[in-house]
């Protein structure tokens, strides 16, 4: 018989209740700055009191370099972990997920994870150090607004950062964040972690990723911690296509200490049409990836897994994977 237990929702909102004896998180003024009630309002905002994304700031349109609005997609992804808290996410590449996700997790560090009194928020991204330093490369201006090519950022955080490394961010409301690549020994046994992301999972280089995801599953269910992973398909391998199955039911997952059988992961596939609907992607390109005999198009844009061409994964294809890795995302 399946282990039923309550949601990570609920517990979180007990947690939140016993903390500050309210429950709410309606904004509210902390030491001169305004923490915002959501992270997207999705209208034309009214100057520096509005939601997150009008406080600190816009990403830069991939196409024009524009400061965007969030597109559908990445709205959806945030309302997906706010209310499933274990997501994970089958996307076509080029459509902004990536930017989308530490979107969640800025603007969670700053109103929800400091609410619950603070706590660690973990960015992990490929086997090297230098693939999580890039993911916070990204994340850093969110908060910071320092001058980077991703994101027009306000910085009106950055006075909440209290100490900072090219991996490692920590706020005065009690909340840190630290980007390791997914096969880094330190991701074990993390004392209170209230959000993880892992990005572009399938590529992270690894042959067996399987320990991985139990290592940082761990921390999540410990704390019933937001976890969100995100990626393309990159054949049927590896933790990516294993969890993506078995959350819809397709394969049986075997449990383990570290993974017992879970209950409340969430599945979503976001295709191509989506980026090419949010104008992050145009027909052209589309077009020309359909027609390459050596674009996987199904795999690369349609969130289908293919099968891989050799049993073996070799060096050459795990080099192949990290540069696919260093594509840009938005
Ligand atoms: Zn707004």
């Amino acid at each position: 018989m399946k282990e039923v237990r309550a949601s990570p929702l609920q517990l979180n909102v007990k947690e939140l209740v016993r903390r500050t004896g309210s429950g709410s998180l309606e904004a509210e003024n902390t030491n001169k700055l305004t923490l915002p009630k959501v992270l997207w309002c999705r209208h034309k905002g009214n100057g520096k009191n509005c939601c997150f994304k009008h406080m600190a700031g816009f990403w830069k349109h991939p196409l024009t370099g524009k400061p965007s609005p969030p597109t559908p997609c990445q709205d959806d992804l945030s309302m997906l972990v706010a209310k499933h808290h274990w997501v994970w996410n089958n996307k076509s590449k080029k459509i902004g997920i990536t930017a989308g996700a530490l979107d969640i997790f800025a603007f969670n560090a700053v109103t929800s994870y400091a609410q619950l009194g603070g706590g660690e928020i973990m960015l992990v991204a490929g086997n090297r150090m230098e693939h999580a330093v890039s993911l916070m490369d990204r994340f850093r201006p969110i908060l910071t607004g320092e001058p980077n090519p991703y994101i027009k950022g306000t910085g009106i955080y950055k006075d909440l950062v209290e100490e900072e490394t090219s991996s490692r961010l920590k706020l005065s409301n009690g909340v840190e964040i630290n980007a390791y690549p997914s096969n880094a020994s330190s991701v074990v046994g993390r004392p209170l972690v209230r959000g993880i992301y892992w990005d572009e999972i399938a590529y992270s280089g690894i042959i067996d990723d399987k320990p991985n995801f139990n290592n940082l599953f761990a921390n999540a269910s410990n704390t019933r911690a937001d976890f969100l992973g995100t990626s393309t398909p990159n054949g049927k391998r590896g933790i990516f296509y294993e969890k993506a199955m078995a959350i819809q039911g397709l394969i049986e997952e075997i449990p383990s200490a570290e993974n017992p059988i879970d209950l409340g992961w969430y599945y979503i596939e976001y295709p191509y049409e989506l980026g090419l609907m949010a104008g992050l992607l145009d027909q052209q390109t589309i077009d020309k990836a359909m027609q390459d005999p050596m674009i996987d198009f199904d795999q690369l844009y349609r969130c289908k897994f293919t099968t891989p061409k050799g049993a073996f994964i070799t060096e050459d294809l795990i080099r192949a994977m990290e540069a696919d890795y260093a594509m840009e995302d938005i």
